[in-house]
């Protein structure tokens, strides 16, 4: 009789209470059954899976943290804890609910007006409407707090959007945009929604990626895009809000990181368990086990640290440097699991069949999303040192 293979080692799961243990595993059990037996398929053919939007509808997991518009709001952890459920199995499908649920539906939460969260936020809860957020841009990927090349200017009537978006996820098939620009007048950061089918706007799919192949990027075309005042988010005026957007999604980014290590971990632990060599299984040497010990290490290590994240989170303490720690150490740990968890596979370690392939190409994208490697260990360093290593 051999243990059960569970990627939670420190029985972190007893920390919620029965209500949150329900969901986790509602969660849990539709991601085996409805999600896994899609993604090999679709991540090879770079194909997003439209079916399942009308089953996660069920499962009220969109725009958990907040309050109204049919939200759940249950607290970040909630969030945290489904992410890594949903990255458990696949990456791709918790990147589409974190830029939907996280970066779109939160840049309207924080700086929409009340008729804009009413318009959307309801619609989008119940994944009727799906959002996508615009930043990054050809030129400027890390840089975008200075350097954004996308202008807007008023012309009295409309704003008129100018510019280039790169890598925005969802954005092929979003009904809605996040589009942030510089105001050519006042050169202050502006937010926008930009709808579905504005003659402006053009989305070309990415094509080639070796990593979330699930998810549709988009390269975004704005040629004298108009858009109503009444389509400006109201509460956004300068980068400053669109950074307090980054702050509260960089957390799921970290959980998404956790999700992913945790789905290669338990994998391989099964593989290897069954994989017989030398007359035995390989789960039975100590140099295979020495890999899968350090495996459960890393992953230990990340999930009580996004934990008490969370916690913090929930307490309203979180600041940028608490985030950027736990996306710089989540992602790196999340590497060195996944590409151990890829060894003791031996060949079939690069096939999709087995799982792990993906999470290693995932794990790539994962560390470079929503702030690199390189750019949070600089918001960590500026908060620790007083000096900012930034340059302008
Ligand atoms: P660059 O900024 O060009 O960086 C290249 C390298 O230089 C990196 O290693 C970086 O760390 C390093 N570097 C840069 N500046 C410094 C410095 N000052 N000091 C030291 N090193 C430095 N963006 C969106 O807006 N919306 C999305 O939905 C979205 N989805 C994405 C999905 C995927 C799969 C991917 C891969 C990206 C997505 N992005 C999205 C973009 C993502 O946020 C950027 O890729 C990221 O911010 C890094 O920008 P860059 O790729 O242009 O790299």
């Amino acid at each position: 009789d051999l243990p059960p293979i569970d990627g939670d080692f420190y029985n972190l799961d007893l920390k919620l209470t029965d209500e949150q243990r329900k969901l986790q595993m509602e969660v849990r059990n539709f991601m085996e059954d409805e999600v896994r037996p899609l993604v090999n398929d679709h991540w090879n053919r770079a194909k997003f899976p439209h079916e399942i939007i009308e089953k996660f509808k069920k499962l009220n997991i969109t725009g958990v943290p907040y309050e109204g518009y049919g939200c759940p709001n249950l607290p970040f952890l909630m969030e945290g804890i489904i992410a890594q459920e949903i990255a458990r199995v696949d990456v791709s499908i918790s990147t589409f609910f974190g830029v939907h649920s996280g970066l779109a539906m939160g840049s309207i939460y924080l700086c929409g007006s009340e008729e804009q969260k009413q318009e959307w936020l309801p619609k989008m809860q119940k994944l009727d409407a799906i959002g996508a957020f615009g930043l990054t841009e050809p030129n400027v990927g890390s840089g975008v707090a200075g350097g954004l090349e996308t202008t807007c200017k008023f012309d009295g009537e409309n704003w008129i959007l100018n510019g280039q978006k790169k890598w925005i996820s969802n954005a092929t098939f979003a009904d809605v945009v996040i589009i942030w620009a510089r105001d050519e007048d006042s050169n202050q950061v502006k937010g926008f929604l930009v709808r579905k089918g504005n003659p402006g706007f053009k989305a070309e799919k990415m094509e080639d990626k070796m990593a979330l192949r699930i998810v549709q990027n988009a390269l975004i075309t704005l040629t004298d895009c108009k858009v109503p005042e009444s389509d400006r988010l109201q509460k956004a005026d300068s980068f400053k809000d669109t950074a307090k957007v980054l702050r509260m999604t960089r957390a799921g980014v970290a959980w998404q990181a956790v999700g992913c290590a945790r789905g290669a971990y338990e994998s391989a632990l099964k593989y290897t368990r069954k994989r017989e060599q030398f007359g035995r299984p390989i789960a039975s040497y100590q140099l295979i086990q020495d890999h899968l010990v350090e495996m459960v290490s890393n992953l230990t290590a990340m999930q009580t640290l996004v934990f008490r994240l969370s916690e913090m989170q929930d307490a309203d303490l979180l600041t940028d440097e608490h985030a950027s720690l736990a996306k710089v150490f989540c992602s790196m740990r999340t590497r060195d699991v996944v590409s151990r968890a890829r060894e003791v596979m031996g060949g079939n370690g690069i096939l999709l069949e087995h799982d792990v392939a993906r999470f290693v190409a995932d794990a790539e994208a994962i560390y470079s999303y929503e702030g690199t490697k390189e750019i949070n260990s600089l918001i960590v360093g500026r908060a620790i040192t007083g000096y900012s290593a930034f340059v302008n």
